[in-house]
């Protein structure tokens, strides 16, 4: 089967998911977008306001910043893929549960394999438990390590894990701003 129709058949399932509670309150479940060919997998944490109206990844404030990085690296969204730890909103942008992140992450699990990046980027703190949990690597404090690149063996292939800030922060933060678009910077290396 190509990567499309694999895609959409996640997807499908992705929008007929009951497995936590968070289907009762989304409007729409955000599967992710991109290119299942990209290199690079950026992975957020969970939709907000305007991605669940939408059904989209990163369209509010944090996507328009994240657009900016991608475009200061020369890349476009659709030269990377972009994902979800959990696919369906949490009632006011509250963190995502344990028990959330245990029913959702099978469909990141999925798109991984599907798109099978050599590049995967971490946005925000819950993306980084999950994703360094998932390749054998220690906990790490996102102060310590954002932008430094973490080389792992797969069965699928090397494979380097860049932990960054969550865009968001830079919505209230300017300095940070400066610190996303120098880590930005260290997986343009990568390309
Ligand atoms: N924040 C995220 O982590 N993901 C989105 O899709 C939007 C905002
Ligand atoms: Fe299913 Fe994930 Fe939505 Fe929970 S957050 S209902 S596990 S798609």
């Amino acid at each position: 089967m190509g990567r499309e129709a694999e895609l959409a058949r996640i997807a499908e399932r992705v929008l007929n998911c009951n497995r936590c509670e968070l289907w009762r309150t989304r409007t729409n479940p955000v599967v992710g977008e991109g290119s299942l060919f990209a290199r690079i997998m950026l992975v957020g944490e969970a939709p907000g306001y305007y991605e669940d109206q939408q059904g989209r990844p990163f369209v509010g404030k944090a996507g328009r910043v994240l657009d900016e990085l991608l475009d200061s690296i020369g890349l476009t969204r659709d030269d990377v893929y972009i994902a979800n730890i959990l696919k369906c909103r949490p009632p006011q942008n509250r963190n995502p549960q344990p028990e959330e992140i245990r029913a959702c992450t099978p469909y990141l699990d999925a798109q991984l394999e599907l798109v099978n990046p050599p590049i995967i980027a971490t946005l925000g703190n819950f993306s980084l438990a999950y994703i360094f949990d998932k390749f054998g690597l220690p906990k790490e404090r996102i102060g310590k390590i954002h932008g430094t690149v973490f080389t792992v063996s797969t069965i699928a292939g090397v494979k380097r894990i860049v932990p960054l800030y969550h865009p968001a922060v830079a919505t209230y933060n300017a300095g940070m701003l400066a610190t996303l678009r120098a880590d930005f910077t260290v997986l343009a290396t990568y390309l």
